[in-house]
């Protein structure tokens, strides 16, 4: 069953991938990308970076009429890679053709936190329609952000969400929940810091270990250093964090999930994520709080 059949009360995302690259990627901070990346897990058939933006919209639109989504309309979700990293009249370019069209109202924009700088949030500030920019921050450890070799520090996370925020930049960030060395008191410990960056909202997801990459090799060597709850577990966690987190900050996400064929561990095959939502609205409930945004 298809958990968005029947939903009119949300912005369906169109995933594009307008061919930028990653500073972890192309050399300027290394090659291999960090150790748990790869895009192509994340990557709906429609999305290509061959096709222009404004094709990708409308395949988009069809992908999902044609599974019965219904929406209240829809969002160019600039996903792939990292989308603030170019000439800012080619971001301003893309972005732009995208709020172009007439059937999209806003953009998500996910980025790095060390990819955006002054004037291209001034930008950003000054574009029309919704607009989210969305950091992958992932960890508020520096130790476990050199070891998934992400080549920014939490600071440069903590100065591009102030720096967003100060423009009026609706700023959300994504974490990963289970990245190597990460104890289940360090993720209860990052709450606090998080509570303090001038976000509206956070995607939180447990760790995917994807195969071909260095993490899915790293896991191989030393599983134990890995946190990969059973779903109780996680469903626990989820429910420790929401009740340290600033209840005002909107969870965009609590789990994430790519086509099996793409995992290297599959603790939780088959379990789709509107059953995590259930199961974590019910977990919550027991303890007396109730969210309106557990949205997936
Ligand atoms: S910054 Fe993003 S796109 Fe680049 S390697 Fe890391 S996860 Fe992949």
């Amino acid at each position: 069953m298809d958990s968005n059949k029947g939903k009119t009360d949300r912005m369906q995302r169109l995933v594009i991938d307008a061919g930028f690259t990653c500073p972890n990627r192309d050399g300027t901070l290394g090659f291999g990308g960090c150790t748990f990346c790869d895009n192509a897990a994340f990557h709906p058939s429609y999305s290509h970076p061959g096709k222009s933006i404004r094709e990708q919209i409308d395949e988009g639109i069809a992908f999902h009429l044609a599974r019965g989504r219904k929406s209240d309309g829809y969002l160019a979700y600039f996903q792939s890679f990292s989308n603030t990293y170019g000439p800012i009249d080619n971001l301003r370019r893309k972005y732009g053709e995208a709020l172009s069209h007439p059937a999209v109202s806003g953009l998500v924009i996910g980025t790095r936190p060390d990819c955006v700088d002054e004037e291209k949030l001034d930008m950003i500030a000054s574009l029309p329609g919704s607009v989210v920019l969305e950091f992958g921050i992932e960890s508020c450890y520096d130790k476990t952000l050199e070891r998934v070799h992400r080549g920014h520090t939490f600071a440069d996370a903590r100065h591009a969400v102030r720096l967003s925020a100060e423009r009026g930049i609706d700023a959300r960030a994504h974490f990963i929940l289970g990245l190597p060395g990460e104890t289940r008191n360090m993720l209860l410990a990052e709450c606090e810091l998080i509570n303090a960056l001038p976000l509206s909202g956070i995607k939180l997801h447990q760790l995917q270990i994807l195969k071909g990459t260095a993490m899915a090799l790293e896991y191989e060597k030393n599983p134990e250093e890995f946190l990969l709850p059973d779903l109780d577990t996680y469903i626990e966690l989820l429910a420790d964090l929401l009740e340290r987190l600033r209840p005002d900050l909107k969870i965009d996400r609590f789990a994430a999930s790519v086509p099996p064929r793409f995992l290297a561990v599959s603790p939780w095959r088959g379990t789709r994520p509107d059953q995590i939502r259930k199961r974590l609205a019910a977990c919550l409930a027991s303890r007396g709080i109730t969210r309106e945004d557990l949205t997936d």
